[in-house]
Order: structure tokens, then C-alpha cells, then sequence
């Protein structure tokens, strides 16, 4: 089979889209179906999968879970009516609700680190968790004696000044030399064979493979929930308006 192109990379914005099978397979009670390309997006980054469904006109399949490996896509789940064979042409329909939460978590992670950098905090960005149930970032770094309530509500004032001014999502696609030269680590987490991309909100810009919003007013308003110490690191809990 060829690598799975991912189409969610290019445009973060598109819930609908066709594509070609490659393969079905069936294994321990679900069923995995390949494409040729996708619009669902793997877990990964620290933002959680899509769901959704892929149809033909005589079979539907509802995806359940999607994951990446090898430069392959598994959308993971069962087909409610008829089956796939390979080489047929198919429908992708991205659960728009779910999608559009994900996208303003991530977005909102990457406005932490701008906001952090535009106080001059010296905090070094490290893993992101944009899940719903409870988003934060870590930074390496140390809270020292500081005032845990006025810095929180220092950040998240400085949050929201960036939502205010609703600078445009603009990505860029380089290659490991390029992103090196712009002074960019290789992130220890990309997995072989992924594109390379920079998130940039104006020259402020993050390697990163998740899925944004276009334009950072969509995140409406964010909170900073909680400033702690953790593992070593400092954990900044935030959310965006529900
Ligand atoms: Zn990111």
C-alpha cells in the first residue's frame, strides 16, 4: 500500500472530501479501511482523533477511531451497511462539532506560548494536552515565589490581548534542513515519514502537525485555569470559551 496522504494538513478547514480504498481489513472485531488520502485526523500532538463516517451510495462505514503508523492512516471501526472493496471511490464526512472543539484547543495551546513569550516568561515550550477534558501545556522552567493568582491572571490577560487582535493561522511546509535553519528542533515526536509544517500566527511560528483554527478570534476568549508545578516542569491548565 502507499502512504496515506493527509489532506488535513493542507486544509484544516475541510469536513468533506473523497478518496480512493485501498484496503479493508478486519481485525479482533473491527474493521480498519486505507485510503488513498484523508481528511480525519490521527491522534497525535497532543489533540485527539476525528470521527465521523466514510460512505459509498451502498455502504456506510463509521469511524470510530483513527490512528497513524508508518505513514498509513487506520480509520478504525464498523460498517454499518454493505462493505468496501478495493478501489472504490468514497465520501469522507468529518464530525464537524467535535473537529471544531479540537481545533480551538489546539489553537488555544499555541496561544500560551505566544502570550508567555510576549511577557518575556523564559519558559521552554514541551508537551501540549488539547483534549477537552481538561487542556494544558508543560513548560521547563520554574515558578520560583512568584504570585501563582497575579501571574495567571497575567498570562491569560495577555491570552486574550492576542485573541483580540485575531491574527490569521498561516502554515508552511518545509523540510528538516529548513526547519533547522529557522532555528527549530526536530520535534523528538514526529513520526517518520509525517510532513513537516510550521503553525505560524505572525511571525510566531510552532512546528506542528494538528489542526488549527483560521483565525484566532474563533477561540472567542480563553481562561488559565491553573499555574503548578509538575514533574519538574510547570503545567499551565488552560480552556477556550465553550
Ligand atoms: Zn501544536
Amino acid at each position: 500500500m502507499e502512504p496515506t496522504r493527509l489532506l488535513y494538513m493542507e486544509d484544516m478547514a475541510a469536513l468533506e472530501g473523497t478518496a480512493t480504498v485501498q484496503e479493508v481489513v478486519d481485525l479482533e472485531g473491527k474493521t480498519i479501511v486505507f485510503l488513498d488520502q484523508t481528511l480525519f485526523y490521527a491522534q497525535g500532538g497532543g489533540q485527539p482523533y476525528d470521527k465521523g463516517s466514510i460512505t459509498t451510495d451502498s455502504a456506510t462505514f463509521e469511524v470510530e477511531e483513527v490512528r497513524y503508523m508508518d505513514g498509513m492512516i487506520k480509520h478504525i471501526g464498523h460498517f454499518t451497511s454493505g462493505r468496501f472493496a478495493s478501489g472504490d471511490a468514497v465520501q469522507l464526512h468529518v464530525e464537524p462539532v467535535r473537529r471544531a472543539l479540537h481545533r480551538r484547543l489546539h489553537s488555544g495551546g499555541h496561544v500560551v506560548d505566544l502570550a508567555l513569550k510576549r511577557l518575556d516568561i523564559p519558559w521552554i515550550p514541551g508537551k501540549g494536552y488539547h483534549f477537552p477534558d481538561g487542556p494544558y501545556v508543560e513548560y521547563a522552567g520554574s515558578l520560583g515565589d512568584q504570585d501563582r493568582d497575579a501571574l495567571r491572571a497575567e498570562i491569560e490577560k495577555a491570552c486574550n490581548d492576542i485573541i483580540a487582535e485575531n491574527i490569521t493561522t498561516r502554515i508552511e511546509f518545509v523540510d528538516a534542513d529548513e526547519l533547522q535553519k529557522r532555528g527549530f528542533a526536530i520535534p523528538p515526536t514526529l513520526a517518520p515519514g509525517k510532513p513537516l509544517r510550521i503553525v505560524y500566527y505572525g511571525d510566531f511560528g510552532v512546528p506542528c502537525g494538528g489542526t488549527h483554527v483560521s483565525e484566532l478570534a474563533d477561540l472567542r476568549s480563553m481562561t488559565i485555569r491553573k499555574l503548578k508545578p509538575e514533574g519538574g516542569n510547570i503545567r499551565v491548565a488552560y480552556d477556550v470559551e465553550r
